[in-house]
């Protein structure tokens, strides 16, 4: 029996953290037994067990927000006041599905034509497998988590390889809020198991946020399972500003959305497409800003830019960009690798991106901007088309019918107005195209992994 070791590095100084060993074949087989055990009597707890069980862990988070917060930017690299805010996030979340999230589950009735009644009744599954990312490495999971203890389901954790401090945390605060063992559990694992676990019998289920390769890896093993899956996957969102935008606003927000996360969100703005009647005005502004972003240790409160997640997904970015320009895009500034220990590296921006190229189409996961310029709101919403993916968008004008024009055209699962496209905790999340399938929160996440049984009173 060979034991594998995952190390988990601290991106902004390139030093060891921690070492883990990986679970066995035996070591898994205790889990999914577990998780099992756990789900034969949590899908019989009463909603209060539930609700009170989400309310202590939206305490837990809270009280331990710092902590959390310095352990997610010691593992991947985020500035510590957004680390602090994500924590801030799941807490809402827990606290929002205590006291939204019984009237989710709600029967509803019909009455039948041959005099009878039925009743369409929400009942839980079972364990669901859930494969998630390092970039918010608490968001992501309490997103499929908060729903999975209120419909009564298990949770079952492959988490990135580099934040596993961050999954260990996870599962021992579920216990420290009282929930019962085998609840949710985190398997220290590579990928390499992840298509057996797919396979178990005792796993009903699997979700996914993530690449594209991992998600269609998973989906594929899921679908020879007949297994639903739900996908959150890569995308490269549009951010379209229109003349009647505020521009003071939309050049800040542009920014951000480009190197929130230092650069590593599914949702961030990455495809910045202006009008060409404020093309100029905006480009210099938007340069001028991106270049001032405060590049620093992201453990301090004024940094807006630290280090990448990893030396190797750094790299990854460095050869985007390299790619651009034989393809050829204009690196107008930046996008350079900073020689000291660590996965640091510059903003940057590309111009003259061709709409079909590699550049155009594909995923910069790092804080790598692209600007397009659009002659009119038909260009605007086909460059924002141009690409397999449909995650999010957001668009920046104060016009009504561009609005209406935008909410209808733009190929994506979310768009958001005159603001940073973001998960909002009441509102459902999920893409369209190789951007995933499937929603997560608000009563559409809830439902995705819960047995709507239909009943039949003749
Ligand atoms: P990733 O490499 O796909 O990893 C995500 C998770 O999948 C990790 O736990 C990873 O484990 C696992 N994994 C990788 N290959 C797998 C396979 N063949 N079978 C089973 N599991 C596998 O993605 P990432 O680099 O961490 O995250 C960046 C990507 O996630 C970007 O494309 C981003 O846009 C996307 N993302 C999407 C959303 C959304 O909500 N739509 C949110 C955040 C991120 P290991 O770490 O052990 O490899």
């Amino acid at each position: 029996r060979s034991f594998r070791l995952i190390t988990t590095t601290n991106p902004a100084t390139g030093e060891t953290i921690a070492e883990y060993e990986t679970l066995d074949e035996n070591g898994i087989d205790r889990k999914l037994e577990q998780a099992s055990r756990a789900y034969s009597d949590w899908k019989h707890s009463p909603m209060e067990r539930r609700t009170e069980l989400l309310n202590a862990l939206g305490d837990l988070y809270e009280d331990n927000e710092e902590e959390l917060a310095r352990l997610a930017v010691t593992e991947m690299g985020k500035p510590i006041t957004q680390a602090r805010g994500e924590v801030g996030k799941c807490a809402s979340l827990f606290r929002y599905y205590a006291k939204e999230g019984p009237p989710m589950l709600d029967s509803r009735f019909w009455d039948l034509s041959d005099g009878g009644r039925a009743e369409a009744r929400w009942l839980p599954q079972g364990p669901v497998l859930a494969v998630m990312p390092w970039n918010f490495p608490y968001w992501q999971v309490v997103r499929f988590l908060a729903p999975t203890i209120l419909a009564g389901n298990v949770g079952v954790l492959k988490h990135a390889s580099i934040v596993q401090g961050v999954a260990k945390r996870m599962e021992e605060l579920v216990l420290e809020a009282g929930g019962p063992e085998g609840l949710f559990q985190n398997l220290c694992v590579s990928s390499d198991p992840i298509g057996k676990v797919i396979d178990d019998p005792r796993i009903v289920a699997a979700t996914l946020t993530g690449s594209e390769g991992a998600g269609s890896a998973v989906a594929e093993r899921a679908g020879k399972n007949l297994k639903k899956v739900v996908l959150e996957l890569g995308g490269t969102d549009p951010f379209i500003v229109m003349p009647s935008a505020d521009l003071d606003q939309a050049v800040k927000d542009a920014v951000f959305a480009r190197i929130q996360n230092n650069g590593q969100s599914c949702i961030c703005g990455k495809r910045t497409i202006v009008h060409a009647d404020i093309y100029e005005e905006f480009s210099d502004r938007f340069i001028t800003a991106l270049k001032d972003v405060k590049l620093g240790d992201p453990m301090n409160d004024d940094t807006e830019l630290g280090p990448l997640s990893s030396e190797g997904q750094r790299d990854t970015v460095l050869d985007q960009v390299k790619k651009a320009q034989e393809e050829g895009c204009t690196l107008v500034f930046g996008g350079e690798k900073i020689d000291r220990p660590g996965a640091w590296m510059t903003a940057g921006l590309l111009t003259d991106v061709p709409l079909a190229s590699d550049t155009g189409t594909d995923e910069i996961f790092g804080p790598v901007g692209q600007l397009y310029k659009a002659k009119d709101i038909d260009e605007a919403t086909t460059i924002a088309n141009a690409i397999p993916y449909g995650l999010g968008s957001a668009v920046w004008t104060n016009d009504e019918d561009e609005k209406e024009h935008f909410a209808n055209a733009i190929e994506a699962g979310m768009t958001t107005f005159n603001a940073v496209n973001g998960s909002r905790i009441e509102a459902p999340f999920g893409g369209i195209k190789r951007s995933g399938h499937g929603r997560e929160l608000a009563d559409f996440g809830l439902h995705e992994f819960m047995n709507l049984k239909t009943l039949v009173h003749p």
